[in-house]
């Protein structure tokens, strides 16, 4: 999803920097790919399918995806199925899930019959194992689990939504329902590798050598039904720092348990809205640059930087701004964290004005 792209705003990725990547995590024994079919606006799964194609299949896993809000009429789901598999240049899945699963999503896939054509796709052995991804309740996710048996569930996990998102719920519904744990935005959209200065001395002081990636990762990992831990790497630096983290990964200890609970309590005195970068509100109809906009708005209450947001927010056309806003709704739907999106703006462009 934050593949490395040749321009800030536009989805081409750059293929040369993720060859590179993908090569480096090879040789390191990172061996499992995860996409969907609208990351890169498709560009994500055509680019695993083309570089993936210098490594025997059975030596990595290629994960993707159901976006059931694409379907339009019942067909569309195989239809979806078949040009995931061509743009990934693959005859099969090693994971397979229902994308983004919450209410609504949950009685589309009910609607549009995905889960017994899934179901039919993993028979005839084009998925190995079959799963889905969560936005929404501990109580939506019981309902799913009860619904029917799955291999696997990825749901978003890390030390600042433990709490403040009820993970911890969501994990332990899993976990006592025996299925094993994904775990997506363990840096919740990066936020929690740069933090806030003071929560970052924090952990300074208390390891030098290790990144704010690292003690996250190092978080989501220690847990016991955790299967696999995803991080968007955008930089092959990113990849470096998390490959140290895993050559061998060492589980948190208590006494660093509790300097992370006291990083957190600094930091969530800063965060003012809770975006992951994750752009599923995108595109805007009017354009406005949703997540851009909550990034900057975040780094200036985190650092107080008030010149810096200026600064960074006037390059943003102003046709895109918080102010461009229309209030239509669209967005919020989308928004897996359930964020008042036009409500947020709007307070961030009357504090701009
Ligand atoms: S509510 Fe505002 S930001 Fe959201 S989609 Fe509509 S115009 Fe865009
Ligand atoms: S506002 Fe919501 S949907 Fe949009 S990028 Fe942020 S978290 Fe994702």
């Amino acid at each position: 999803m934050r593949l490395p792209r040749l321009s800030p705003d536009r989805p081409d990725i750059d293929q040369a920097t993720v060859k590179k990547m993908i090569d480096r995590a090879m040789k390191a024994g990172c061996n499992y790919f995860d996409t969907a079919y609208m990351y890169h606006d498709g560009l994500s799964e055509r680019c695993l399918g083309e570089l993936l194609q210098a490594y025997p299949r059975d030596s990595y896993y290629l994960t993707d995806k159901m976006p059931v809000w694409f379907a339009k009429n019942p067909g569309d789901i195989e239809k979806i199925f078949r040009e995931q598999l061509a743009r990934c240049k693959t005859d099969y899945f090693d994971f397979y899930m229902l994308h983004a699963l919450d209410t609504a999503n949950w009685k589309l896939a009910q609607t549009y019959e995905a889960c017994e054509f899934l179901a039919r796709m993993k028979k005839e052995g084009k998925i190995r194992k079959l799963g889905f991804s969560f936005h929404d309740t501990p109580e939506v996710l019981q309902q799913i689990v009860d619904a029917q048996e799955w291999d696997f569930a990825q749901i978003q996990l890390n030390y600042l939504d433990w709490e403040l998102y009820r993970s911890r719920e969501q994990y332990e519904i899993l976990t006592k329902a025996g299925i094993p744990v994904i775990v997506m935005e363990p840096l919740r959209g990066g936020s929690l590798a740069t933090l806030s200065p003071d929560a970052t001395e924090i952990l300074k002081t208390a390891d030098p050598g290790s990144s704010n990636a690292a003690w996250a990762l190092r978080y989501v990992a220690s847990l016991p039904n955790v299967l696999c831990v995803l991080s968007g790497m955008t930089l092959p630096e990113h990849m470096e720092d998390n490959l140290k983290t895993f050559s061998p990964l060492k589980p948190l200890t208590d006494s660093e348990r509790k300097t992370l609970d006291l990083a957190l309590a600094a930091y969530r005195k800063r965060l003012a809205v809770p975006c992951t970068a994750c752009r599923y509100c995108m595109p805007c109809p009017v354009g406005v640059e949703i997540p851009r906009i909550f990034g900057l708005y975040n780094q200036y209450k985190i650092t107080g930087n008030k010149w810096l947001f200026l600064n960074n927010y006037n390059a943003i056309p102003e046709d895109s701004g918080a102010s461009a806003c229309v209030n239509c709704g669209r967005c919020v739907k989308h928004c897996p964290q359930k964020i008042d999106i036009p409500a947020q703006l709007k307070k961030i462009a009357a504090e701009i004005a």
